[in-house]
């Protein structure tokens, strides 16, 4: 199972980018978001809407005490992997990965004590950028999304050259 916390969410400065993160740990195979910070009831609906409508079994929902959570979930066998542009090449640790993950992305300012608890700290470069683009390519490494399938979808793509086809279920 992996699971994506994203710590730190604000309500009004926050909103897309905190939705995009959940789509992306959706789209790219993780089975759930974790969102912690201030609570944002119309975010969880909203991702939570799109999981539904596009299908699959991801779920959405909200710790507040984030620390515990992790604790948890580490007692129960995950790794915790806190992804930090300060942290080790994330190509040498994902080698090492096996089993349950939680990945841990950033907000705003990451509590220190987060680098201490994590089984790693890995990063996708050294430079600062997202933490959508750094969850989307340590998912690409450690999920076989391209294969992954998304059941009981209201709505399903049909790529095509030009325009858009979507098919309604
Ligand atoms: N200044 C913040 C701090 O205290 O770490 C970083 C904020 S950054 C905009 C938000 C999040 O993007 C980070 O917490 C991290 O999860 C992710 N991120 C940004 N650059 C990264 C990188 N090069 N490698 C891995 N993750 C990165």
């Amino acid at each position: 199972m992996i699971i994506v916390l994203r710590l730190g969410h604000r309500r009004e400065r926050d909103k897309r980018l905190s939705t995009h993160v959940g789509l992306t740990a959706r789209a790219f195979g993780a089975d759930k978001i974790v969102y912690s910070g201030e609570k944002d009831s119309s975010l969880l609906s909203s991702v939570k809407r799109v999981a539904k409508r596009w299908g699959g079994s991801f779920q959405v929902c909200y710790e507040k005490g984030w620390r515990n959570f992790l604790q948890k979930k580490k007692n129960e066998g995950f790794k915790v992997i806190h992804l930090t542009m300060y942290g080790e090449d994330f190509g040498k640790t994902i080698k090492k990965l096996k089993g349950d993950l939680l990945l841990v992305v950033g907000g705003p300012k990451v509590p220190g004590d987060l680098y201490g608890t994590a089984d790693f700290n890995v990063s996708v470069g050294n430079q600062p950028h997202s933490e959508v683009a750094a969850l989307a390519l340590v998912l690409d490494r450690v999920v076989d999304w391209q294969h992954k399938k998304f059941p009981d979808a209201e709505l399903e793509v049909k790529p095509c050259q030009k325009g858009k086809l979507i098919v309604k279920r």
